[in-house]
């Protein structure tokens, strides 16, 4: 520990699954033990230091708990720092020593809150300038840290730049040439691998032909509509990242062209960003970037709503989380609010609508009319990425980017997708269409503007293009008419009008219809679970096909003014008027992009009625559904899906690509069958449905799984019996000592263990973290979980995949059942098209190798794979690695299996029965 000041005299208060602690002001005092009760009691009676108001809430049962949060301390003394907000990440955070047991908590906040206090009296504290400004407004917020920071930040001597002022201005540059067309050759290639991995590297044979392989999609192009496509097998370990960035920065600078790199995950964007400075430097000698983090722009902070948050439009504690917001911004590397610098937990001590309101969501950027707009994050993030060698995005934005980006010269056309395997998946959301309350009703405040009693800056078109609605009378009938149009779509209150059978207005009509339909025919057993309800679109009455009329003929009478909007909006550029100015014209080009996709969207939902009461497309999947959550409806609506999504996205994204490599662990399916298994691979992937240069490569991981891991069936624990299940993840998690995953297919199941082993767990010194229970985000939990090699966690879907913890934090994973797929309307027409019980096997077997690949890391790790369920099949056992040992024992035989696995120090054969 360092030289530390004296813990602050304040009482502190730590609760647990394992009980509560109290520490009184006086630091000579000692802690103690409290009850549930008594914790309550002291909370609500004065304010207390603690750590994470939310989860503390959640323990100890009382939900309207505030104090003096450390987190809230720190996001204001060290914006933009990393920390994870454990008492243990804290202590990391702050270099003090880490408390042992629960019942050192308390001291350590204590000693936290004086140290992160005394560092504002540091004359070396980093983040200083903005400090005092920001204080002023946050203690007339009655922020309760105002308080205690007030006397040690002094009044700067001159005024302090407001963060406005403080933030660079992007510069445009011109306009990139085309790229050369070259031919990389396998020799430097290789010499560029290995300069990438460095001089002491071990010789990896498997990474030098991955590498040697991706090049050839870089090669020139022989005809149009025909991109190069490799599909590269890729097993953990292979070294897949350096491997694709040797050619891809190759490529780059010979030719001067731009490389996507196109993650699914933000763990692999951080990877990645780390990974690209061997091969690039941070800046250029002109100061630009070469490597850029690409996100979509509803992931970065919008300046203008910030300053309208900052003057009133944000109140209570959503104004406190402007000003920390504020702070951050002043210091972020790139004003990335989701997965970015911006400590994932500050939306969920403040409620993440807060984050949201600050963001760009909703299309309502008025581009050059916003007096932020030559600083503003997202339009810098756009032009440094027309300049880069590589961009690193993710899959819905390159698609999204591929589909409709405003530059086409910034389109992908070389794009390398990592984590391929999640590529169907994107294409089947980017290419969705939904018809639903909450759609319309965003597009009705688009259009209009928000309604009565909303605060905030939002506008509606005629705010928006005041300009055009004043001076030019063709562009402002136009605006009038498509806000009248617009008045029949849903508008607040919407959800309550259905539910209480009053709906206003052609398209509420119709979504009560699809309401009480869905009511009338769900039969999926959801309706008493609480689970989103659904029917098929079919056998629909008259009197629901003159609904869809209804809402059909009101949809087009909006998307006609606004058409001819957009046509006046084009002449206009083309033959500038007077009035327009040089700020006036960048506006009108946001705005027609705008337009267009808003047109596109509404004739998308016209097409979609107007099929309802024909003949089915069978290129589509329709359905009508009430989405709920715990019960509570939250949307209502008329989905459609392509049955095939690769099908718009070859068309959007492959065909007019010159070079493609699709990559991942699990690409192909583990059949064991080596046609077979491509076959999946190449039906995910969307070559076939363009005239594509297919190439196909498979490289094995290195990695020893017979030596490695273990698949553990357990044949005892009886189906639906949760005391069981609960039992049996207490007794795994004991056994290993935590360092435990727990993935579930049903949140029910997976907070009724939870629920049931948490205290147990927590008194052995095993915390246990758990998705949908504890009020944490992914992100941050998974950080939790890296950094206590004593912690679990349990989740559904997102961490199956998601989640990359080498070494001995993860040395168990523990799946409740065979992960089968829910049996939505969508599952069942896909299961049709693609062989019945075959078509679920593969996804299986998918699901089960990349849950499988969260264990196996490093070659230094070792792990089990448990599986609790004794009705595995088993031909679905070809999912794990060839080699892989897999047993069918009792739970008894596991727990010796398991216990005493340590990755890096010993292995798990080393209790055999
Ligand atoms: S340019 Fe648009 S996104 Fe950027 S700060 Fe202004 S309104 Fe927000």
């Amino acid at each position: 520990m360092t030289g530390s000041p004296h813990p602050l005299p304040l009482a502190a208060l730590h609760a647990s699954h394992a009980g509560c602690w109290m520490r009184e002001r006086d630091s000579e005092g000692s802690t103690r033990a409290i009850g549930k009760g008594d914790a309550v009691m002291a909370v609500a009676d004065t304010p207390l230091l603690i750590l994470n108001a939310p989860l503390l809430a959640t323990r100890l049962g009382y939900p309207d708990l505030s104090g003096l949060d450390l987190l809230e301390l720190f996001a204001f003394v060290h914006p933009a720092r990393f920390v994870v907000p454990t008492p243990k990440g804290l202590a990391h955070a702050l270099n003090l020593d880490e408390p042992d047991s629960d019942d050192a908590v308390p001291a350590l906040l204590q000693q936290a809150a004086a140290h992160l206090l005394a560092h504002c009296e540091n004359s070396k504290w980093a983040e200083r300038e903005g400090a005092w400004s920001a204080l002023q407004a946050l203690a007339r917020l009655r922020w309760p840290w105002a308080g205690p920071l007030a006397d040690r930040i002094a009044r700067p001597e001159r005024a302090e730049r407001w963060l406005f002022a403080k933030l660079p201005e992007w510069e445009d540059a011109a306009e990139t040439a085309q790229p050369r067309q070259i031919t990389l050759e396998d020799g430097e290639v290789l010499d560029r691998l290995s300069a990438l991995t460095g001089p002491n590297a071990e010789s990896r044979p498997g990474q030098k032909a991955y590498a040697a392989e991706a090049a050839h999609a870089f090669s020139p192009r022989s005809k149009r509509g025909q991109p190069h496509v490799l599909l590269a097998q890729a097993g953990t370990g292979i070294g897949k990242t350096l491997g694709y960035l040797a050619p891809a920065s190759l490529w780059s600078e010979k030719s001067g062209g731009t490389v996507w790199v196109s993650t699914y995950t933000k763990a692999l964007q951080r990877q990645l960003r780390a990974e690209s400075h061997r091969a690039w430097p941070e800046r250029r000698a002109d100061g630009s970037q070469p490597v850029v983090v690409r996100k979509g722009r509803e992931n970065y902070l919008c300046l203008l709503n910030l300053e309208d948050a900052l003057q009133g439009g944000f109140a209570g504690r959503a104004a406190v989380l402007a000003q920390l917001v504020a702070r951050w911004a002043a210091y972020s590397r790139d004003g990335d609010m989701i997965g970015g610098d911006l400590p994932g937990w500050l939306g969920t001590l403040f409620r993440q609508r807060g984050i949201t309101a600050l963001t760009d969501r909703r299309g309502e950027c008025v581009y050059a009319g916003c007096p932020h707009y030559k600083k503003c994050f997202i339009e810098r993030s756009v032009r440094t990425s027309a300049q880069a060698d590589l961009v690193i995005g993710n899959h819905a934005l390159v698609m999204v980017n591929a589909a409709r980006s405003r530059d086409v010269a910034q389109r992908p056309t070389r794009i390398v997708f990592d984590e391929g395997h999640h590529i169907f998946q994107a294409a089947d959301s980017t290419f969705a269409a939904a018809l639903s309350g909450s759609e319309t009703i965003e597009l009705r405040r688009w259009v209009i503007g928000p309604e009565r009693n909303s605060r905030g800056r939002r506008r509606g078109l005629s705010a928006r293009l005041a300009d055009i609605a004043s001076y030019d009378e063709t562009g402002g009938e136009a605006i009038a008419e498509a806000c009248e149009a617009a008045g029949a779509l849903p508008g607040d209150g919407w959800l309550q009008r259905l539910v209480e059978n009053m709906p206003s207005g052609p398209l509420e009509e119709l979504l009560g219809a699809v309401r009480a339909l869905v009511y009338a025919r769900d039969e999926s057993g959801g309706q008493d679970a609480g689970y989103g309800l659904e029917t098929e679109a079919a056998q629909l009455e008259g009197p629901f096909i003159e609904l869809a009329g209804g809402a059909q003929a009101a949809l087009a009478a909006l998307r006609q003014p606004l058409m001819r909007l957009g046509i006046r909006l084009e002449a206009m550029l083309e033959e500038p008027p007077d009035w327009l100015d040089r700020q006036g014209r960048a506006r009108i080009e946001g705005a027609r992009h705008a337009l267009a996709w808003r047109i596109d969207l509404i004739a998308a939902w016209e097409s979609l009625l107007e099929r309802l009461g024909g003949p089915a497309d069978p290129d589509f999947v329709d359905w009508l559904a009430v989405e709920r959550s715990d019960a509570r409806e939250f949307d209502i609506g008329i989905q459609r899906r392509w049955l095939d999504p690769m099908k718009p996205f070859a068309k959007t994204v492959l065909e007019p690509a010159h070079g493609v490599v699709m990559t991942s662990a699990t690409l192909k399916d583990g059949h064991g069958v080596e046609q077979a298994d491509w076959d999946k691979a190449i039906l995910d992937s969307g070559a076939g449905h363009i005239d594509a240069d297919l190439r196909l490569s498979d490289h094995a991981s290195p990695f020893d799984y017979a030596r490695q891991s273990e698949v553990l069936i357990v044949t005892d624990v009886k189906k639906g019996d949760i005391p069981s299940l609960a039992a049996a993840y207490a007794r795994l998690i004991e056994a290993t000592g935590g360092g435990a995953l727990g993935l579930f297919t049903a949140i029910r199941r997976l907070r009724a263990v939870h629920g049931r082993i948490a205290d147990r767990l927590a008194r052995a010194g095993l915390p246990l973290y758990a998705q949908h229970v504890d009020p944490i985000d992914t992100g941050t939990l998974v950080d939790i979980f890296r950094d206590d090699p004593h912690a679990s966690l349990l989740g559904t879907d997102a961490l199956r995949d998601g989640v990359d913890v080498p070494g001995h934090s993860l040395r168990l994973v523990v799946m409740e059942q065979v992960p089968w797929a829910r049996p939505s309307i969508l599952h069942r027409a896909r299961r049709v098209a693609g062989g019945g019980s075959a078509y679920d096997d593969t996804i299986i077997r998918a699901r089960l190798a990349q849950a499988f690949g969260r264990l196996i890391r490093g070659a230094d790790d070792f792990g089990h794979f448990v599986v609790l369920s004794a009705a595995f099949p088993s031909r679905l056992l070809s999912a794990f690695p060839p080699g892989t040992p897999v047993r069918r024992l009792t739970l008894d035989e596991a727990l010796q299996h398991v216990s005493g696995t340590v990755s890096g120090s010993s292995q798990p054969h080393a209790n055999h029965v």
